[in-house]
């Protein structure tokens, strides 16, 4: 199995699994209810991830990128730091504002 996918919120691992689904490849959900459980872990290694058979993990990666780009929109920079975000991302990672614009539901 190879890992293709984690974020910190379980909300979005969730929607990366359904993306993948519905592009039938099947994956396989992890660490759901590890968050915060484990002190000794790095908290990434912690986080909810997404993984997926060896052979798929290339298609899987495509389908996720291009989710993320038609979902996301644009690159966005942050309108406190200056940071360069991914489109993903609804906060900068570096201060935490907020990303400009109407929040996707
Ligand atoms: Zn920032």
């Amino acid at each position: 199995m190879k890992r293709v996918y984690r974020a910190a919120s379980l909300l979005e691992v969730a929607h990366a699994r359904n993306v993948l689904i519905t592009a039938g490849i099947r994956c396989e959900l992890r660490n759901q209810y590890l968050a915060g459980a484990l002190g000794d872990l790095p908290m990434m290694e912690t986080w909810p991830q997404l993984f997926v058979e060896d052979d798929d993990e290339r298609f899987a990666l495509s389908v996720l990128a291009r989710a993320a780009t038609a979902t996301g929109g644009s690159p966005w920079a942050c309108p406190e730091c200056g940071e360069k975000l991914e489109p993903q991302f609804l906060q900068c990672w570096r201060c935490g504002a907020d990303k400009p614009g109407p929040a996707p539901a």
